[in-house]
């Protein structure tokens, strides 16, 4: 069986995930913002779509879920715990809950903090997080509706899987994000690396996405708020103290990264 995740951009800087089963010219979409950029790729890809997920509500992820309903009869699946917030949801899900797509098992993982019931999406099979507007390569999603202390074990749960999965979030935003990681955590040569490979994937036109999750866990900051180095830092920039406790420390990154004003989300 032989799966690929391909990356459909739309609005300014979303990423659509169309994960397909060529063999049986069935596909998966994750975040559909934009149900027309998912028609005309399954049109071009001759395959028929036969699932949505999204992550949470803006519209921004669940914008095109009516139009690609309609046009396939795919069954939504979405966070039970925004299941009036999202119309057209087939299924509700919740964490430790499974939703399968062909031979793939995904697992879901409860991730609020960005919205109050955003969930993301675990696929072993293929290595795969799709983890909505939760986690982005060098930052994280903005407090929309949950607290620094959900945020934070939020993304300690996503940090808990395995070095080798790839990192599909939702947005464009790693050459931005780079800048205040760099920032505040500059002595970080992985972070360095990172940064450096964006700025030219960037320049050559190329998504930074997905992103390898064993590198986040080196160099994204907001996946490294209980690390002492980051945390002796933070201290000598006068940032947040070096005994406070990892989800404050996490707040008051969040916080500064606000006021540094790059990310919309
Ligand atoms: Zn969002
Ligand atoms: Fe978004």
């Amino acid at each position: 069986m032989s799966f690929t995740v391909e990356l459909l951009p739309a609005f300014a800087d979303n990423y659509i995930f169309l994960v397909s089963d060529s063999d049986l010219g069935l596909a998966m979409v994750v975040d559909p913002g934009d149900g027309d950029v998912v028609i005309r790729a399954l049109k071009q890809r001759d395959l028929h779509l036969s699932l949505i997920l999204n992550t949470h509500h803006h519209s921004d992820h669940v914008g095109g879920n009516d139009k690609l309903q309609r046009e396939y009869g795919a069954p939504i699946i979405g966070p039970a715990k925004e299941k009036n917030r999202i119309t057209g949801l087939s299924r509700a899900v919740n964490h430790g809950d499974v939703v399968t797509f062909s031979t793939l098992r995904g697992e879901v993982i409860a991730t609020q903090g960005h919205t109050a019931g955003h969930i993301s999406f675990y696929f072993p099979q293929i290595k795969a997080l799709f983890c909505g507007d939760t986690l982005f390569s060098l930052g994280c999603g903005k407090l929309f509706e949950g607290t620094a202390v959900e945020m934070w074990d939020s993304l300690k749960l996503l940090r808990a899987l395995p070095d080798d999965s790839q990192v599909y979030c939702a947005h464009e935003y790693s050459e931005n994000n780079g800048k205040f990681a760099s920032a505040i955590d500059k002595n970080n040569e992985a972070l360095k690396a990172r940064v450096a490979e964006i700025t030219a994937l960037r320049k050559a036109g190329k998504p930074t996405i997905p992103a390898l999750l064993g590198n986040e866990k080196l160099c994204n900051p907001f996946l490294r708020a209980d690390q002492s180095d980051l945390r002796r830092a933070l201290a000598k920039a006068g940032v947040a103290p070096e005994d406070a406790d990892a989800a404050a420390v996490f707040g008051t990154m969040r916080q500064a990264k606000d006021k540094f004003g790059m990310q919309k989300i």
